[in-house]
């Protein structure tokens, strides 16, 4: 049996007449990323103040790290780290005083307490800067201090609510190695990130939030099949060669006369790539290279959060074959 860090059905939240979050579910394994991409506004810091008893939801039902949170709050809130938007480090104190007074708000015993924060800004490379005012800190700087003081509190499962958002290349990536080993030591990540980069990087499952509803879950891998773009591109080195392929595949391929290369429409799939080879073996046409190309997670972004895009809200109808549909799912 899989045992989920987060287990959400139905949520549904409004704030006076204009519904939010229309009905939400969500399952997230133990020990995973989870990215919640979604337009500004789509809902996603909403959907993180609820799984963090920050506020209520006004229907449905939601479970973190094993405990129902209309039921049991006080032991959800115990089993999670949330590191927002807006930064809980105090500026006009030390890291290393911001890191102890977590220490205190978890009632750790004093040498304990200093041993975790000491610890913790040795992971995160704030040792040296530890007796300097936060206020002097670098944007990474305070974020990564913003994660050690989540983690005082050994959470098991952990919420990033835009983590690094205004950061630079290199911090954005030191992030990025951080969250990752927090997955490696076990704890469950939940991120929400307005970085498509980040979430193909990262998470092990997307959801993409639109108009309250969840319009596409999967891996990237998956949810980048589901948008048409995807083909496969055929190099020929020989001249020749490539005229009479593509005077065989005809309408079947658009023509790249510069690079000699033909480009047919694909979802990348196993199926229709045996297809695909089956069929240029009998038609004789003999490809020096061959590669697939999938589009890319802007691409699903895009297509999915289009306000024109009838196919967002119910997006198992899209798809034309089983391995989209195992996407959309
Ligand atoms: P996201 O994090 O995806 O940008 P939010 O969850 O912050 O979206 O907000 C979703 C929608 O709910 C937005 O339209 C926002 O204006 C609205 N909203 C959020 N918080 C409140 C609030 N406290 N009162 C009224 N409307 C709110």
């Amino acid at each position: 049996m899989t045992s989920w860090a987060i287990a959400v059905s139905g949520l549904r939240k409004s704030y006076g007449d204009k519904s939010v979050l229309d009905g939400i579910d969500l399952h997230i394994p133990a020990g995973s990323v989870f990215a919640l991409l979604g337009p500004n506004g789509a809902g996603k810091t909403t959907v993180v103040k609820i799984l963090s008893t920050l506020i209520t939801a006004d229907g449905g039902q939601a479970q973190v790290a094993g405990h129902d949170l209309a039921a049991d709050p006080q032991a959800a809130r115990a089993a999670i780290g949330v590191t927002g938007q807006f930064s809980a480090v105090d500026g006009l104190i030390t890291g290393e005083e911001n890191m102890l007074l977590m220490a205190d708000l978890h009632h750790l015993p004093r040498a304990e307490g200093r041993r975790v924060a000491a610890g913790l800004l040795e992971r995160f490379d704030l040792t040296d800067a530890a007796h300097k005012p936060a206020a002097s800190y670098s944007g990474g700087m305070k974020r990564r201090l913003d994660i050690a003081m989540t983690l005082v509190g050994s959470p098991r499962v952990i919420f990033l609510d835009e983590p690094t958002t205004g950061l630079d290349p290199r911090s954005r990536h030191t992030m990025w190695q951080i969250i990752r080993e927090l997955v490696t030591d076990g704890a469950t990540v939940f991120l929400t990130t307005q970085y498509l980069e980040e979430a193909d990087e990262l998470a092990d499952t997307i959801a993409v939030l639109h108009q309250g509803r969840i319009a596409a879950e999967g891996s990237a891998e998956q949810l980048k099949r589901i948008v048409p773009g995807g083909h496969v591109r055929l190099r020929f080195t020989d001249p020749a060669a490539y005229q009479h392929a593509a005077a065989t595949l005809h309408q079947a391929a658009t023509r790249d006369d510069d690079a000699l290369a033909l480009n047919l429409p694909s979802d990348g799939s196993q199926r229709e790539l045996r297809s695909l080879l089956d069929w240029l073996d009998t038609t004789g046409i003999d490809a020096d290279q061959l590669t697939v190309h999938t589009p890319d997670l802007d691409d699903v972004f895009f297509a999915l959060t289009s306000p024109t895009d009838q196919s967002s809200s119910q997006p198992a109808d899209a798809p034309t074959d089983d391995s989209s549909k195992e996407a959309a799912r």
